[in-house]
């Protein structure tokens, strides 16, 4: 079992053990006692970065196991692990403007439903909840948006065994295990592109810039 910092620390260096490294046909496959890599998942892309002199192009969770994919092979022992922190502040950010799109439908009349905070496609699809959100405009939705950003509401991360809840401020906080960033003003700008009917709810694209 990999012990996930990422998920109580925003630390992006620390030293781990390799416990394996596997051949593949693209390269190599590394598990480690620990890792600051956050793995693809929950809407979100892996992180990238170094694995003492290899690069690390994905990180996936398989049957339980967290797999490191790197582009050389290192050695069973201690190595020094780097996350890109550029990508990881990208991420970050597209995946808070998701939470903050989430709470900013909720006084409208929705509830988010899925998520995808991949650059350059990011989306956040939303359902009307019992108070029966009927439209949605792109901006009513910015507006709202950009007031939270420009609260800058500190983020609260609770753990209670194994599990993670992350709010904004007074927010209410869900259970969530992706990265975030640690004041809802670090998002920057994020723009509402366009909403757009799905099912019986709406699909909002957005990006960050
Ligand atoms: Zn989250």
């Amino acid at each position: 079992m990999t012990e996930l910092l990422y998920f109580s620390s925003d630390q992006l260096t620390v030293d781990a053990t390799i416990q394996a490294c596997v051949a593949v046909q693209n390269g190599y496959e590394v598990t480690l006692n620990r890792t600051v890599f956050h793995s693809q998942g929950g809407g979100q892309p892996s992180d990238v970065g170094h694995m003492g002199a290899a690069r690390v192009t994905k990180v996936v969770e398989r049957n339980g196991t967290l797999v490191h994919c790197i582009d050389a092979r290192l050695e069973i022992g201690v190595v020094g692990l780097q996350v890109d922190k550029d990508a990881r502040l990208l991420h970050s950010r597209l995946h808070t403007a998701g939470h903050l799109i989430g709470h900013a439908v909720a006084p409208l009349g929705f509830i988010a439903t899925r998520a995808h905070h991949w650059p350059g496609e990011a989306r956040v699809d939303v359902s009307p909840t019992a108070m029966g959100g009927a439209c949605l405009s792109v901006n009513e939705l910015q507006s709202r948006v950009d007031a939270l950003i420009a609260q800058d509401l500190p983020r609260i991360l609770r753990l209670h065994e194994g599990f993670r809840e992350i709010g904004f401020g007074e927010l209410p906080a869900f259970p969530c295990g992706g990265t975030h960033v640690i004041s809802t003003g670090m998002v920057g700008s994020c723009v509402i592109d366009d909403i757009g009917k799905n099912g019986n709810g709406f699909r909002i694209r957005y990006a960050v810039i």
